[in-house]
This record gives C-alpha cells, sequence and structure tokens, in this order.
C-alpha cells in the first residue's frame, strides 16, 4: 500500500466522458483521456484491505488483481501494472471502456465511500501499454501440431484462441460474419467500443499465429462435420443471437425492428462508408421508441440521437430500481440501483428529460394506415411481491398512446440458434443454451466444447472473456491427455 491516508485525503474523481451534446453530433468514443495525476490519486485510494472482494466472487469475473495493480500505478510503475493485468484479462481495452465493474460493486471502500474507480485504472493501464508499445504478439516458441477450431469470433472465442495459441496448439477461427469481434465488432457501437481498438487486438492475435476466417457459417456453408474431423477439439463460441421478440397485434408493421438490425447495420455502413452508401435503418428526423430498458436499449437511444432524431423514449415493463442499495441487495453484491447510462445523460442534455418509462407494458401497435407504425398503446402496471414472486397487474384508466415512427426491439436474447447444435447433435439446456457443465465447458460430443453467451446465455464481455479462458484450459487438458 503507497499511501496510509488515500481514501480519507482523496475523494472518488472518475474520468468524466465527453460534452453530451457535442459527442452526438459523432460516432467518436465517449471518452476523455485521463489526466495521470488524477489516477495516481485515484489509485491511492485503494487501501489494501486486506480481502480484496473486488478481485473475487462477486466482484471481478477474471479475478484481475485490483490492488495490485492500483499500488504499482501509484508507485508510476505502469509496465508492471500492465503485465498483472494481462495476466488474468487477455483483452483489458474491451473491459476497461464496456465493462459495468462489478469490481466497484464490491470495493471494500464502498460501504462507507465511493468505491474505487477500477475500470478507469484498468482502461488506462492497457492504453498506455498500447501508447507506449509494450503491448506486442508473441508467437509460442513451440508447436503441439493439435489443432483447434473455433466457431464464432467474439470476446470468449477471442480470448479462448490467444489461450490456446499461447498453449501451442494451432487455432483457426471461424465467423459467418464479415469482420471479426462478435459483438465487440456489431453490437456494442463505435462510440463505447472504437472498432480501431478491436482492430488493433485482432491483428496482434493475427501476428501471434492464430488464422482467421470470415464469411464461414458453420452448419450451412461451411461444413461442421468436416471441420469437426479436420480438427482434435472443436470450441462453440457463438453468442446469444436470437432476439426476444414481442408478438402483440401490429407487429408486422413496418418501421419495427429488432435492435441488433438497427445497431449492426448502422455500424457496418459507418465502417464501410462513414454512413454514405445509406445502407442502414436511419432514425433521422424520426420520433423513435425503444422497448426495453438493459445495455442494448442505451446503445439505440444514443445511436439514434446521433441519426439525429426528433426525440427518443424509453419503455420499461419493470419499475424503476431504487436508488440506493435495498435491504435484499447488500455490499458486496452488484448493487442493483437507478444508474444513468452515456445513452440517457445524452438524451436529457438534448431534450431536457430522462427518456426512460417505467412499469409500461405495450398492448399494441397502430398504423398510419398505410402499413407504418405510427403508434403504440400502452398500459402502466403495478408490480407486487407475493409469497416471494413478483407479479404484475395492469392499472384501470392508465392506457395511452405513444407516437413512434420508428420502433426498437431491444428484450434481451434467448440463446444461440440451432441449427449448429443440429448439425452437431449437441444438446440443449432448460433455458435454450448449448449444454455443458461450467468449468468443464464440454458437451456432450467427445472433444466438441462451448463457451460464452452460447452457454451461459446473454451476459458480459468479462464474463464471456472468463469462459473463453476457462474453456481453453479445458481444451488444453484434453489435448494433453
Ligand atoms: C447491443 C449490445 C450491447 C452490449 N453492451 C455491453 C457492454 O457495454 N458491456 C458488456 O460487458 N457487455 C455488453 N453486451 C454483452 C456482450 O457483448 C456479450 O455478452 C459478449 O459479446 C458475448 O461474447 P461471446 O463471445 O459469447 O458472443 P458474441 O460476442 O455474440 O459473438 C458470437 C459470434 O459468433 C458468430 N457466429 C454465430 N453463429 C455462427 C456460426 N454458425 N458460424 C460462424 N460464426 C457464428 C456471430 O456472428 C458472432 O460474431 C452487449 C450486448 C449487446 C447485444
Ligand atoms: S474487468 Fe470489469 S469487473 Fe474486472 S476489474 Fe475490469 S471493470 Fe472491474
Amino acid at each position: 500500500m503507497g499511501k496510509h491516508t488515500g481514501f480519507v485525503e482523496y475523494r472518488r474523481k472518475g474520468v468524466p466522458f465527453r460534452d453530451p451534446i457535442r459527442r452526438t453530433t459523432d460516432f467518436r468514443e465517449i471518452y476523455t483521456d485521463p489526466d495521470e495525476n488524477i489516477l495516481t490519486l485515484q489509485s491511492a485510494r485503494c487501501m489494501d484491505c486486506g480481502v480484496p472482494f473486488c478481485q473475487a466472487e462477486t466482484g471481478c469475473p477474471v479475478d484481475n488483481l485490483i490492488p495490485e495493480w492500483n499500488d504499482l500505478v501509484y508507485q508510476g510503475r505502469w509496465r508492471e501494472a500492465l503485465d498483472r493485468l494481462h495476466s488474468t484479462n487477455n483483452f483489458p481495452e474491451f473491459t476497461g471502456r464496456t465493462c459495468p465493474a462489478p469490481c466497484e460493486g464490491a470495493c471494500v471502500l464502498g460501504i462507507i465511500d465511493l468505491p474505487v474507480t477500477i475500470k478507469n485504472i484498468e482502461n488506462a493501464i492497457v492504453d498506455r501499454g498500447f501508447a507506449e508499445g509494450w503491448i506486442r504478439a508473441h508467437r509460442p516458441a513451440t508447436r503441439t501440431g493439435k489443432k483447434v477450431a473455433i466457431v464464432g469470433s467474439g470476446p470468449a472465442g477471442l480470448a479462448a484462441a490467444d489461450e490456446l495459441n499461447k498453449a501451442g496448439h494451432e487455432v483457426t477461427v471461424y465467423e459467418r460474419d464479415d469482420r471479426i469481434g462478435g459483438l465487440l465488432m456489431y453490437g456494442i457501437p463505435n462510440m463505447k467500443l472504437d472498432k480501431a481498438v478491436v482492430d488493433r487486438r485482432i491483428n496482434l492475435l493475427r501476428k501471434s499465429g492464430i488464422s482467421f476466417v470470415t464469411g464461414a457459417d458453420v452448419g450451412k456453408n461451411t461444413d461442421a462435420a468436416q471441420l469437426m474431423a479436420e480438427n482434435d477439439a472443436m470450441l462453440l463460441t457463438t453468442g446469444a443471437t436470437i432476439p426476444r421478440d414481442l408478438p402483440i397485434p401490429g407487429r408486422e408493421l413496418k418501421g419495427i425492428h429488432f435492435a441488433m438490425d438497427f445497431l449492426t447495420a448502422t455500424t457496418r455502413s459507418l465502417l464501410n462508408s462513414n454512413l454514405e452508401d445509406g445502407d442502414f435503418i436511419s432514425a433521422r428526423h424520426k420520433r423513435v421508441l425503444v422497448i426495453g430498458g438493459g445495455d442494448t436499449g442505451t446503445d439505440c437511444i444514443g445511436t439514434s440521437l446521433r441519426h439525429e432524431c426528433k426525440n427518443v423514449i424509453n419503455l420499461e415493463l419493470l419499475q424503476q430500481p431504487p436508488k440506493e442499495r435495498a435491504d435484499n441487495n447488500p455490499w458486496p453484491e452488484w448493487p442493483d440501483v437507478f444508474r444513468t447510462d452515456y445513452g440517457h445523460g445524452e438524451a436529457a442534455s438534448r431534450y431536457g428529460a430522462d427518456p426512460r418509462r417505467y412499469s409500461v407494458l405495450t398492448k399494441e401497435f397502430i398504423d398510419d394506415r398505410n402499413g407504418n407504425v405510427a403508434a403504440l398503446r400502452t398500459v402502466k402496471v403495478d408490480w407486487h411481491c407475493r409469497d416471494g414472486k413478483w407479479a404484475m397487474s395492469e392499472i384501470p384508466d392508465s392506457e395511452q398512446l405513444i407516437k413512434a415512427d420508428l420502433v426498437l426491439l431491444a428484450l434481451g436474447f434467448l440463446g444461440p440458434e440451432t441449427y449448429l447444435a443440429d448439425a452437431l447433435e449437441v444438446e440443449l439446456d432448460s433455458r435454450s443454451n448449448y449444454r455443458a457443465e461450467y468449468g468443464k465447458y464440454q458437451t456432450g460430443v467427445q472433444g466438441l466444447f462451448t463457451a460464452g453467451d452460447c452457454r451461459r446465455g446473454q451476459s458480459l464481455v468479462v464474463w464471456a472473456i472468463n469462459e473463453g479462458r476457462g474453456s481453453a484450459q479445458a481444451i488444453d487438458a484434453y489435448l494433453s491427455k
């Protein structure tokens, strides 16, 4: 511990985002450059508490050695901090930008004060590593002669590829899309994670000896059984890609889209032509209604604002979370509290009010008599807990018509598509994910493993990295038998 009076002397000061009005005029990252002096003082707030909950159990899913690198940053030993960080996390530049930071919810300082700015410090360490040229490609000194195919190039597949390549196996990643990265590329928008940051890491992986094949839809245009036969092991990291629908009257109307169709097309057009090809679903001058209040919903709000929408409203079926932790949600659990994410702040700055409306049930989409959506009919609901189970009831006379020209459905995901499971005879679990025990990653098929969102269900980048690393260990053990 470098500074005895750390958190007593210094208040929490996060790295600010760019001005909310200005940043919605472009798709550049929302973050500002951190001030090194401030970061050093912030790292001093980490007081070597003895039992660092931030890096265990309810904290960081990849067990980042947080107090160690905080101390090294305080001492100005950035290179060593980077080595510590990379020893547990293959891609800190992805988590440093996108992670909701469960570590901060579990920070011991959080019991009596605001937690350490762990995520900011993580991001600064890795960005500094790239700026200084410390992060380089490393080809393994020897090869084992074993071949592994990985299907799906999101963070789970990439982390597994990195670990298996380091172990000396010959790794090829197959991706059906035209770019590598999974939801890091087509999902999380540019302003949260610049695609040059994703490409930079993929180029390093390529230089380290990993092969990538795009446009390979395994189970459709690429034979799954043949891949199994040609490799010593195979890993499925195909993500949770079936979107939850809202099958209510009027769903067939034009102007109602799944969030992923909206977000993916925007990013692809942005990367291909800086949006000049017009090959995306435009929110320009439209009244946008986003249904669903999670990360995907926030990204739809932020993207719509950058398209110059007329206005944006976000509907959520659940009730508004409390401002402070509830009694049944104690430290060090993830605090289930009301948060204002970047998109909400941007909408509030642009239109003067938070776009979110809670406890709203959408009953029907109403047309403009030309087959286009024109409005939504909604009712307010009341949530109550009976015998430990939450239930909702509609509030009488609470019906409302909300005008909308573009509706985006951000209602979560229902697991992986099943054609690949069918081709390889992989069993599904009760939640329609590929079945494999946590920590083992082995499916019922010999030599076939699975990890990430397609195994655990829709989750987080950091959990995908955790599962990619874990499955690589399981595959390495299997290949070493
Ligand atoms: C809009 C959005 C925003 C998000 N924001 C955040 C965030 O801010 N922070 C956070 O931590 N998490 C966020 N998440 C969640 C996070 O992105 C995912 O949990 C994570 O990417 C899952 O990684 P994965 O590798 O399991 O799968 P994915 O990233 O989904 O990658 C799966 C890949 O497999 C490919 N694939 C599928 N089937 C085949 C096939 N048959 N053949 C070849 N390729 C195939 C897909 O094309 C895809 O590229 C967000 C998710 C969404 C949808
Ligand atoms: S990966 Fe996420 S949970 Fe882990 S230290 Fe970074 S921000 Fe915290």
